[in-house]
């Protein structure tokens, strides 16, 4: 299968899920504004759904040989652990890859000295960070590595996979996602990575303070996206004109 059947098949898969969802008013988790939103929890959870499109991304891994599939917390194990099944079934001649995930591990925030720094009611500020826990880093040296992700939106989740992959020895072949939603481009991964998305889907974004659909008085939607705080915060747009 080429690219573009490839997309296409993806595109068909995502929209009979409603996963994606054009011409509203969003905001964005990095808190840009736009009209366009990928859900990817309105597919995940459907297994057929999720099952194809993991066979559309095993496709691309077919000249890789890949020893490591690994992804991000939760929904990126799920695809990693599929990706690495679907192509261990489509290459029984070729060794089985091991399917891996990098945990998200809570720790407190300190200051440059070393204190905790608390929030406005005096509670230490709890963050969060990547880490390879259960040993896998053990795994990886020397290893041919596929990282597999839902949605690249800007790109800071695989690029901190890869890099907790470079740091445990292991070698970063490729990078496949269902859905690039930025203006990430192999190149972002450094020397040597491919990238597959299934689909690039463009999407207009604007800080929210020069947002024309604000502009215009358009409704933002409360239902996906980060539009519920901001509506709790800053109230609906309103027409001016
Ligand atoms: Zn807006």
């Amino acid at each position: 299968m080429d690219q573009s059947a490839i997309e296409r098949k993806a595109l068909q898969i995502l929209a009979a899920h409603n996963a994606v969802v054009t011409g509203d008013h969003f905001v964005y988790t990095a808190g840009d504004h736009g009209p366009d939103y990928v859900n990817k929890n309105a597919v995940t959870p459907h297994v057929r759904g999720t099952y194809h499109l993991s066979l559309l991304m095993a496709e691309h891994l077919r000249f890789l040989e890949p020893q490591i599939i690994i992804g991000a917390v939760a929904v990126g194990a799920v695809i990693a652990d599929q990706i690495a099944w679907m192509y261990s079934a489509q290459n029984p001649d070729k060794p089985e890859p091991l399917a891996l995930l990098v945990d998200k591990v809570p720790y407190l925030a300190r200051d440059e000295h070393g204190q905790l720094i608390l929030n406005e009611k005096g509670e230490p500020i709890i963050l969060e960070r990547l880490e390879l826990k259960r040993g896998y880093n053990k795994l990886l040296a020397g290893q041919r590595v596929v990282v597999g992700e839902d949605i690249v939106n800007t790109g800071a989740t695989v690029k901190e996979v890869v890099r907790l992959v470079r740091e445990a020895g292991g070698i970063v072949v490729a990078v496949v996602a269902m859905v690039n939603r930025g203006e990430t481009v192999a190149a972002d991964f450094g020397d040597g990575v491919e990238f597959y998305p299934l689909v690039t889907v463009k999407m207009p974004r604007f800080p929210a303070n020069v947002c024309p659909l604000c502009a215009e008085g358009r409704q933002i939607n409360t239902t996906l996206g980060h539009g519920a705080a901001f509506v709790r915060a800053h109230g609906q747009p309103r027409n001016e004109f």
